[in-house]
């Protein structure tokens, strides 16, 4: 199956060989090896240059807990967190941090709106208890690629703690987690790093570190800071999934040899042949190009075509797409282009859509 969904991606056989790498178990120095190879490969694929200034937590867990374990930690007493929301995990974002009370009013905007870096300046000058900001790096919900750079220009000359929910974009987007003062980034295996789900991760500076330590401990299993230490000792707090973290470790591997960067074009060539060859069948995308991210696309369905029929057709012929979500659930669908796929997966894909498209 081809799957064109944002996450679980195809992954490469090598990736999935590594599933049947010997038993080991996580309190032995097989796996302290394997967790702090993980780690330094995360600090160089996404933190070049910088590896001494982050720290890389690994937990067991979809991207949710990463993010949700950024979130949680962050946040000292009687400080509150400011949310930019566009989108269903902007959405997600609100939710985590108002189950403990820990928000204040966010910055909402319609779906397929960039948040305004001003007006979060104005709103963190009028919000002193305000201690940090988060904010999705790119929106799943439509493929809206978020201004992360200049929105981290104005919450790093505020001074406030910036937390990035990069999940579906480290390994798909540019982003330079260093030079802009990010303080926590969330990501995950199983989107653009080419790996299996159930294991992800938080880039922590260390700086900040330092200062979360004081700060009180609102969950058991996603206590950041847990994480740091025992990892700084070369083990987990709890069981980890060890064979994902082995096919973990294989795709890192496959990702620095291609190289970060050439593996963000790759996903912009491929996007961009979806993208010509769907304008010819004058199938419309939800946004402008200018706000288009690497790795999704979001279209309006065609007339007459309802998400179902183009989603079972495809699907007999080998191609899982992703359904819209919230108010766009019955009007557009969307076409990831993540994983270990080839030019000729995404062509042959395309032909099997203008067919379903033009045999009605
Ligand atoms: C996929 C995704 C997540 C995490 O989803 P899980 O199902 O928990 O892996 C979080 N944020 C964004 C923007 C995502 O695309």
């Amino acid at each position: 199956m081809i799957l064109l969904n944002p996450g679980p991606v195809n992954v490469s056989d090598r990736v999935r060989q590594a599933l049947l790498r010997p038993d080991v178990c996580h309190r032995e120095s097989e796996f302290t090896e394997l967790l702090h190879g993980i780690q330094a490969k995360l600090l160089k694929a996404f933190v070049p240059g910088a590896e001494h200034e982050y720290a890389a937590a690994v937990i067991t867990g979809s991207g949710t807990s990463a993010v949700e374990s950024a979130l949680m930690s962050s946040i000292p007493h009687g400080k509150r967190i400011l949310i930019i929301n566009n989108g269903v995990y902007g959405e997600r974002l609100s939710q985590m941090v108002s189950l403990p009370r820990l928000g204040v009013s966010e910055l909402k905007y319609e779906w397929t709106v960039k948040p305004d870096p001003e007006r979060l300046r104005l709103a963190l000058r009028q919000h002193p208890e305000v201690h940090g900001v988060a904010m999705v790096h790119h929106e799943t919900t439509t493929g809206l690629l978020n201004p992360v750079k200049e929105i981290a220009e104005v919450v790093d000359s505020q001074n406030r703690v910036f937390i990035v929910d990069a999940v579906s974009a480290l390994a798909g987007e540019t982003i330079d987690i260093a030079g802009s003062h990010m303080y926590m980034v969330a990501g995950t295996a199983g989107k653009c790093i080419q790996g299996f789900p159930g294991v992800s991760f938080v880039l922590v500076r260390k700086g900040f570190l330092e200062r979360m330590r004081a700060y009180p401990k609102r969950s058991w299993y996603l206590h950041l800071t847990h994480y740091v230490d025992d990892q700084g000792r070369g083990t987990v707090p709890f069981t980890p999934a060890v064979q994902v973290y082995y096919a973990f470790d294989e795709a890192l591997n496959e990702l620095l040899e291609e190289g970060v960067a050439k593996r963000v074009q790759r996903y912009r060539r491929m996007a961009h042949l979806i993208r010509e060859r769907m304008a010819k069948l004058g199938i419309k995308p939800v946004l402008t190009p200018d706000r288009q991210s690497n790795t999704i696309t979001a279209y309006y369905l065609p007339d007459g075509l309802t998400y179902q029929s183009l989603h079972d057709r495809l699907k007999e012929q080998g191609y899982v797409i992703y359904a819209g979500q919230g108010n766009l659930e019955n009007k557009i669908f969307r076409v990831a282009n993540m994983g270990a796929l080839t030019e000729a997966q995404f062509t042959a894909f395309l032909d099997a859509f203008e067919q379903v498209c033009t045999v009605r």
